[in-house]
Parts: C-alpha cells; sequence; structure tokens
C-alpha cells in the first residue's frame, strides 16, 4: 500500500492484478494509512535535503531522470533545477551524479564531508596539512 512518496498509497489493481476481496482489504489499510496522516495536523520533514546553486546548473537534466522520489523540477522560465524539499529523502543521488557540482545536499556539503575526513584519518587532531608534512618526512 505504501509508496516511496510520503501520503501516496496504492490499492487494488493500480498496484498490480489482484481478487476483490485483496483489493478491498487493501483500500481498508490505505484509508486507514491516510487518515492517521491527516490526524497528525502537522507533518515534519527531514531537513537533510538537496540544494541547488542555481548559476552552477547547466540545465543537463541528468540529475532528474536519477531522482527515485521525483524530487527534482525543471523551472522552465528560470532554465535551472529546482527541488522539491517536501519530496526529497536526502539519498545524496543527485549530489554525486552532477557534472557541473551545483547540488549538495544540506548538512552534508563537500567542504562537510572533508571536515569530518580530516577529523577521521588525523591522528592527535593534527590538520590534512601537517599530516602531509609527516607523511613527506615520513615521522
Ligand atoms: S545534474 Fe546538475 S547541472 Fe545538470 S540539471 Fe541537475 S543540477 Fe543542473
Ligand atoms: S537527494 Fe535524492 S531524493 Fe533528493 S533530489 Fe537528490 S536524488 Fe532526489
Amino acid at each position: 500500500m505504501d509508496t516511496n512518496i510520503d501520503g501516496v498509497y496504492l490499492a487494488g489493481c493500480a498496484q498490480g492484478p489482484k481478487d476483490i476481496p485483496d483489493t478491498v482489504a487493501q483500500a481498508k489499510g490505505a484509508a486507514s494509512s491516510a487518515i492517521a496522516l491527516l490526524n497528525k495536523g502537522k507533518v515534519k520533514v527531514d531537513p537533510i535535503v538537496a540544494e541547488i546553486n542555481e548559476d552552477a546548473c547547466s540545465s543537463c537534466h541528468i540529475c532528474e531522470a536519477l531522482c527515485p522520489y521525483q524530487a527534482l523540477v525543471y523551472d522552465e522560465q528560470k532554465h535551472v533545477m529546482t527541488v522539491n524539499q517536501i519530496l526529497c529523502k536526502g539519498c545524496g543521488v543527485c549530489p554525486s551524479a552532477c557534472p557541473s557540482a551545483a547540488i549538495q545536499l544540506r548538512h552534508y556539503t563537500s567542504i562537510q564531508i572533508d571536515a569530518q575526513l580530516d577529523a577521521l584519518l588525523s591522528k592527535r587532531g593534527e590538520s590534512r596539512e601537517e599530516r602531509t608534512v609527516t607523511e613527506k618526512v615520513g615521522v
């Protein structure tokens, strides 16, 4: 019944061939899930979503074809890709696929990932520059 898009549910032949009892059971389940969502009143969304640097986007559409959640929408007037931040699940596919490096994942930017790797690989808190010197000297 659930789909990979929050709030969208499937039942019956929309999912595949099935008989009437199965269809009715699925429809009840889908309706219950929808009511449970509506009863919450507010829905929290994950803050880790893709962000696009419009100045760097070359309109190649590569990211749009790869997004498994259909969260990328091309703006025909501005001629840039945009992110529907409600649909985006922060999976990381589009930032790694963008040939123009126009997409960053909020809270997982290249600078932040570099800093995490630096911290992970450093000995006694030494910086990347210090580590390079140490490796060259062979200490
Ligand atoms: S892959 Fe990058 S450059 Fe291409 S449309 Fe998407 S954001 Fe723009
Ligand atoms: S991070 Fe994943 S879900 Fe979000 S827009 Fe990019 S490909 Fe789609």
